[in-house]
């Protein structure tokens, strides 16, 4: 799967922007700073393919990478920049409600929470988006080097009573850490399947 080149694609803004619907696709999600960028570039083994740094209220674009011939990763904008002005950010909830409604090859979506917050308010509401638009979703618990280990189940425990009321979570719960490399052959291994 990603012994191919994976590439970057195109930057898209609008429905009709979006390549041609031929071959399956996952996306990533996540509140801006949960380490998605840092993620998808230790997925790939490709550094800075997905930009780390991202500046809040610029132009909010579906980013697409082509993995192989057979897949899309799809980078979704992060979300939850208490800065951001209000015209962008019903942009991109418009935006996003499409694609994740209309987009037919679209298997899952990956949500991003960084393992040292847990599930919070602004996460919830993409998860419930999720559901409504009938994509299977699985968390991503990101940073876990940064949670000591006497914490992590109880981190756990809030993810999955959260997922409880979620009919669209997918029950398996990955716990990452880029900077350690934890779950990334795993999360690899995972996104193998879809393709
Ligand atoms: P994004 O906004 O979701 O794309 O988040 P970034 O990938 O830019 O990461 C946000 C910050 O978290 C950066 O300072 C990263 O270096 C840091 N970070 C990301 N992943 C990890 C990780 O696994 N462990 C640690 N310790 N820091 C991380």
């Amino acid at each position: 799967l990603f012994a191919g080149p994976i590439e970057f694609l195109k930057g898209v803004v609008a429905m009709d922007g979006l390549p041609p619907a031929d071959r399956v696709e996952v996306c990533f999600a996540g509140r801006s700073n949960a380490g998605k960028s840092t993620l998808i570039n230790a997925l790939t083994g490709r550094k800075a393919l997905a930009r780390a740094s991202n500046t809040p209220g610029r132009t909010q674009e579906i980013n697409y990478f082509s993995a192989g011939d057979n897949l899309y990763l799809v980078d979704l904008p992060g979300y939850g920049y208490a800065e951001a002005p209000v015209n962008v950010v019903a942009k991109w909830q418009a935006l996003l409600k499409s694609y994740l409604a209309g987009r037919q090859t679209l298997r899952r979506a990956f949500v991003l929470i960084d393992m040292r917050h847990g599930i919070k308010q602004v996460d919830e509401e993409i998860l419930t988006l999720l559901d409504r638009s009938a994509v299977t979703f699985q968390v991503v618990l990101t940073k876990s080097d940064k949670v000591k280990a006497a914490d992590r189940d109880r981190v756990l425990a809030q993810v999955r009573g959260a997922l409880q009321k979620h009919p669209a979570a997918y029950p398996e719960i990955v716990v990452t850490s880029s900077e350690k490399g934890q779950g990334i052959a795993a999360l690899r291994a995972i996104i193998a399947t879809m393709a």
